[in-house]
């Protein structure tokens, strides 16, 4: 795969220095067949740093996960070499079997069938809150 271009798949731009990986684990993007590059630390003119994440492959991404992780990145679909759609991303009002509560007394770690659910209670700082323990993480 050519890490400047890809033909078919997805692009996630502007993502956060530092937060490419976190992005990479939680979409579970190494369970993939297809190639897929992280490349840490580009030189950005509008952000100093970033990192990107291409996948060669047209499959649907979890825009909530991306919003969770950084609501600042951008998705870009790419067909036959170029760009046709740029999904928008907005931080989830609710998590989803996204991340696990940390609470060792909460329900979910004994119940194991039920969801991890987060909802959002401060936009502006990023918290989210267990809806079970009400643990913030
Ligand atoms: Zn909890």
């Amino acid at each position: 795969m050519n890490i400047d271009s890809i033909n078919n798949g997805i692009v996630i731009d502007h993502i956060t220095a530092g937060s490419g990986m976190k992005l990479y684990e939680l979409l579970h993007l190494g369970d993939l067949d297809c190639s897929v590059a992280l490349i840490k630390n580009v030189h950005s003119n509008r952000m100093g740093k970033k990192d990107i994440i291409k996948i060669d492959e047209d499959i649907p991404v979890d825009l909530d996960v991306i919003g969770y992780v950084d609501p600042d990145a951008t998705v870009n679909v790419i067909k036959d070499g170029k760009l046709v759609e740029k999904k928008s991303i907005a931080m989830p009002e609710k998590l989803v079997n996204v991340i696990k509560c940390k609470n060792p007394r909460c329900i979910t770690t004994t119940e194991q069938e039920l969801d991890h659910v987060f909802k959002l209670v401060d936009r502006e700082n990023k918290v989210y809150r267990c809806i079970y323990c009400e643990a913030v993480l």
